[in-house]
């Protein structure tokens, strides 16, 4: 067994909404294993390229909405005429609207299937475009969510959306494995973030769900760490297509 199996010495990863919370966690963990970090923000990601410069890393601050795709292959372009060399992308960024499936609205439809799907799908195909031309293979990481698996309560367009990362890996394995190009996806369970402030505030809700984890606790950006090294290294070379949960056990529940 070789230890540097799980290094990204020389690699280049792009990671979205990495200014806050699971991005950032992502972010400082590639860097840690080596990697140099594009990181694609809609503001200043100042800690995060601190804690990156810190590392001894490269990190390049691009901006972007992820809800309009047209900003893809610019961000591309750019990366590319910095970097040399992308290997890595992390489809981190989501966003999450909470109403009655009653009330939902097609604004919050639209937005989270743009930002959490859509955005992923055509970042994804135009990173596999790159490294196909550049023979090397890459690794492509989605973010999905307990939501791939299950229903969730008055998020139905996050669901859907996070439903359709946990598909679209699959899909998108079963293309792009014999370029030896890597998709997989990281399922976080319940983490401390902005994502989930509005369910840590609802005592009841927050009591309910800690009583439902394993572990006893909510997930941090920290618990990230390992499983992203894991599948943007050589380390995950022969997985393809899968979702791993990181969710101190709420799936084995
Ligand atoms: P967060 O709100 O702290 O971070 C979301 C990130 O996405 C931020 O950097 C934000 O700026 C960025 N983002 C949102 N909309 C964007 C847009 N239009 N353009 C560019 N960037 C945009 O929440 P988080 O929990 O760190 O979420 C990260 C990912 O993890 C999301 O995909 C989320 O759905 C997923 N997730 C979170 C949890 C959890 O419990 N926190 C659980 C499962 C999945």
């Amino acid at each position: 067994m070789q230890f540097d199996l799980f290094q990204l010495k020389g690699q280049v990863a792009i990671v979205t909404g990495c200014n806050t919370g699971l991005g950032q966690g992502m972010a400082l963990a590639l860097a840690q294993a080596g990697a140099d970090i594009v990181g694609v923000n809609q503001s200043a990601p100042t800690e995060t390229r601190a804690q990156v410069e810190a590392l001894g890393r490269r990190f390049l601050d691009l901006r972007a909405d992820m809800a309009d795709i047209g900003c893809i292959p610019g961000l591309l372009t750019q990366a590319l005429a910095l970097t040399g060399r992308i290997d890595i992308l992390v489809n981190n960024a989501g966003i999450i609207r909470r109403a009655d499936a009653l009330q939902f609205g097609e604004a919050d439809w639209d937005e989270v299937l743009n930002v959490n799907l859509k955005s992923a799908f055509f970042f994804s195909q135009a990173v596999a475009r790159h490294c196909m031309a550049q023979g090397r293979g890459g690794k492509i990481i989605n973010v999905a969510s307990m939501l791939s698996f299950q229903g969730g309560v008055r998020v139905p367009s996050y669901t859907a959306s996070k439903s359709g990362v946990m598909g679209m890996t699959k899909a998108l394995a079963n293309e792009w494995a014999a370029h030896g190009i890597n998709v997989n996806a990281i399922a976080p369970g319940y983490m401390a973030t902005n994502n989930t402030a509005a369910l840590r505030a609802d005592e009841s809700r927050n009591a309910a769900i800690l009583a439902r984890i394993p572990t006893g606790r909510w997930g941090e950006p920290s618990d990230m760490a390992g499983p992203v090294v894991f599948l943007a290294s050589q380390a995950s070379n022969y997985v393809n297509g899968y979702t791993l949960a990181v969710d101190g056990g709420w799936l084995a529940r």
